[in-house]
């Protein structure tokens, strides 16, 4: 069984009066690709550089494999990072880049440097290329021969801040798919910083969401983006209707929430948890819309509503839906059964909106977030 790779405990770094890192506990397992996640500012880089040990904790105290580093330098420590700007040396061919780290450390022989040195370049899908110098090559080449080189000393953990930042989306694309093939084939723990979400979700096994010096929820892709338990979650991970409602009750395992349209709609009792003022979220691909005078199922949630908007966007429409209540609630439906403009629902129509109550997610704190927008 996989144990725990790094361990964070109550780490704290202050820079002068900015608080960077506020009391961040946290574990990464052996093998695991982990992701850091949030917007600028947020603590992310700082936290990645304190386990690399480019950063001293102000307090706390940071685990590798069991052994208390927080003190240690980083060559100290089984740790290796990939910054943004890839550093490569300019001088020096792809081979002797990646190699580089290698012939450092010594004792070994140049038969088994330049064997390690293939290995690491048909990782990284570039055998052929030991003789070019970094300016003749492009930037996500030189993004692999970054990440061939950090590996190749096999570290523990892997740390990698924003690497594909300078990349064109197509190509980061193309390089998320990479890195988590290579991740999984190395097998090492990553522990990945970035700002974007679909990044985050595309590649990791955990993400960590942070705001404001700390992580507000982690979890898998799926329960951060299915079940946010806060506003800054729930919209940093896409987009999400948030009604706000009260508790009224309870159906079974279900508890029921009135809405301020006086709607009542059933949401899994365990969210609610005993709170009695939440907001229901729902993602405006589990809503569907009909016409109001169809008989809709009893076991989903229902509303009325007029479509104020309607934008065809390709692969879906989005519509914006005024509630009865005057909220105002984004849908998406997949342009499969109407998929010309004619056929699309049209601004001033009324529709029934109507989503199961497992689609739902209920936040707790329902006090306003100015990182919301
Ligand atoms: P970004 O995505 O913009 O890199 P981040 O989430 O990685 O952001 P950090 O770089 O960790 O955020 O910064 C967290 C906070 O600490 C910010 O307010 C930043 O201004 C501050 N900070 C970071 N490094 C220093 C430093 N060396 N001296 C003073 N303040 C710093």
């Amino acid at each position: 069984m996989p144990g725990v790779d790094v361990r964070l405990v109550d780490v704290v770094k202050r820079f002068g009066e900015t608080l960077a890192v506020d009391h961040v506990n946290l574990e990464v397992q052996d093998g695991e690709f982990f992701s850091l996640l949030g917007p600028s500012g947020c603590g992310k880089t700082t936290t990645l550089r304190m386990i690399g040990g480019f950063e001293e904790p102000t307090s706390g105290l940071i685990e590798l494999q069991g052994q208390d580093v927080t003190w240690l330098p980083p060559y100290k420590r089984n740790v290796n990072t990939v910054f943004q700007n890839y550093a490569l040396f300019p001088h020096l061919t792809v081979y002797e880049n990646v190699a580089f780290g290698l012939k450092r450390r010594g004792g070994l022989k140049d038969g088994e440097i330049k064997s390690r040195v293939g290995e690491m370049l048909k990782l990284v899908e570039l055998p052929g290329f030991d003789k070019r110098k970094p300016n003749q090559i492009s930037g996500g080449q030189a993004q692999r021969v970054a990440l061939a080189r950090a590996l190749i000393n096999r570290p523990a953990v892997l740390l990698l801040d924003e690497p594909l930042g300078a990349l064109d989306l197509k190509l980061r694309k193309q390089m998320q798919v990479e890195l988590k093939r290579i991740q999984q084939e190395v097998g090492i723990t990553f522990i990945y910083v970035t700002h974007d979400q679909e990044e985050a979700m595309t590649m990791s096994d955990r993400i960590a969401v942070m705001n404001r010096g700390s992580y507000e929820q982690l979890g898998d892709p799926e329960s951060l983006y299915e079940r946010p338990t806060t506003r800054f979650v729930a919209g940093f991970l896409g987009v999400s209707n948030l009604l706000p409602g009260t508790a009224d009750g309870t159906a079974g395992a279900y508890a029921v929430i009135r809405l301020a349209d006086n709607t009542r709609v059933r949401v899994p009792a365990a969210l609610v948890n005993g709170n009695h003022n939440v907001e229901v979220g729902i993602r405006p691909e589990k809503i569907r819309l009909a016409n109001p005078d169809s008989a809709a199922s009893p076991e989903t949630n229902q509303m009325r509503g007029v479509i104020k908007d309607a934008s065809y966007i390709g692969v879906s429409t989005q519509y914006i839906v005024e509630s009865r209540g005057g909220s105002q609630l984004t849908v998406y439906e997949q342009n499969v059964e109407r998929a010309t403009r004619a056929e699309l629902w049209a601004p001033g129509e009324e529709v029934a909106l109507s989503w199961t109550p497992e689609h739902t997610f209920v936040i707790k704190d329902t006090t306003p977030h100015d990182a919301d927008n």
